[in-house]
């Protein structure tokens, strides 16, 4: 079966065409909204996702090189994300559902990071380490729910990224910049590290680096290493405790700082200590996209769910443990 995905939960509209026969994903189209100062106003997210929603469209069938007639279901990122930005996908969805007369189905966002992993790598049942820009949990199936077992309690890792650079004037997004700068570190300045049972804080360390970086005592790039090492050790913690906790021995990566390889390179070796293997995506599959949403759709499919047009609302609040998981 084919099925079209839709994502647009933040910044980042995309539609992707999976082909389930042979696990192809035929397209993968994504046109991310980008400043060149300050944060996301949801309108104006809103507005780029109209602007850019058809030609995202057509070049993900020319891509594909199918016929809309050839689609066989329409999935859609139902939540958890802006509620602005949200509607634009979940109202695009339910047009071509109605028009093309195909079943719909409403997918959670971050079980789609997960979904993604099992899809197209051999990990069978992994704990996720989800760690994107507003979003940084670990994330697990348990007793018939995907169950969050850590969280951050604050400042998603990548938002604690993005701000720390824009306070050196590195420019936005922080995070690829800050990993280059970590490259060129030597020295490791010690940080506050802050991992309360299973979840992590990142308010303290903010307030301890403005304060570093107003000192001009400590370079950019021993900063920036350092910051890497420590944010990074307390993420690798808590999702070494959850894989001890739940007994797994597969360790999957998602979200936009999953694409730095030092974390890559941590998780592996934390894997390798316990004897468990650490699996990592293409860059295009770590960051927000569709293709994750067609895949966790058809998998949902499958099991027999759909969510009729009537009902296909969005639901920007949704919580992992939420959802109903009928299809493992
Ligand atoms: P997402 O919300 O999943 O699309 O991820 C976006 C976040 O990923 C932003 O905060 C980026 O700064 C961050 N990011 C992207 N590439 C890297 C990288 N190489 N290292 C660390 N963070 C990154
Ligand atoms: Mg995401």
């Amino acid at each position: 079966m084919i099925c079209l995905g839709i994502e647009s939960t933040a910044h980042t509209f995309g539609i992707s065409i999976v082909d389930d026969k042979g696990k192809k994903v035929l397209s993968n189209v994504i046109n991310a909204y980008k400043t060149t100062k300050g944060g996301l106003i949801p309108a104006e997210v809103a507005d780029h996702h109209v602007e850019v929603l058809g030609e995202v469209l057509s070049q993900s069938f020319d891509k594909a090189g199918i016929k809309p007639e050839q689609v066989g279901l329409i999935a859609f990122s139902q939540g958890p994300g802006i509620g602005h930005c949200l509607r634009i996908g979940a109202g695009t969805a339910r047009s071509l559902a109605l028009l093309l007369k195909k079943p719909l189905i409403g997918v959670n966002h971050c079980i789609a990071h997960l979904e993604i992993g099992r899809f197209l790598t051999k990990a069978k049942d992994p704990v996720l380490l989800y760690a994107s820009g507003a979003n940084t949990q670990v994330i697990a199936y348990e007793a018939g729910k995907y169950r969050v077992f850590g969280e951050t309690l604050d400042l998603g890792v990548g938002n604690f990224l993005d701000s720390f650079a824009r306070e050196l004037e590195l420019g936005f997004p922080g995070g690829p910049k800050i990993e280059e700068y970590a490259m060129q570190g030597k020295k490791y300045i010690k940080l506050p590290y802050s991992v309360k049972g299973m979840d992590i804080s990142l308010g303290g360390l903010q307030t301890n680096l403005s304060q570093k970086i107003k000192s001009g005592h400590y370079s950019k790039e021993d900063l920036c290493y350092s910051v890497q090492e420590t944010v990074f050790a307390m993420l690798v913690e808590v999702a070494e405790r959850a894989m001890a906790h739940t007994g797994k021995t597969e360790l999957l990566l998602g979200g936009g700082v999953a694409c730095n390889k030092r974390l890559q390179e941590m998780c592996r070796l934390m894997c390798e200590e316990r004897g468990a293997e650490s699996f990592v995506l293409e860059n295009q599959f770590f960051i927000d996209n569709a293709a994750m949403i067609a895949i966790a759709g058809l998998e949902m499919f499958k099991a027999g769910m759909s969510t009729n047009v009537e009902e296909a609302g969005i639901r920007p609040y949704e919580r992992t443990d939420q959802v109903d998981v009928k299809w493992r």
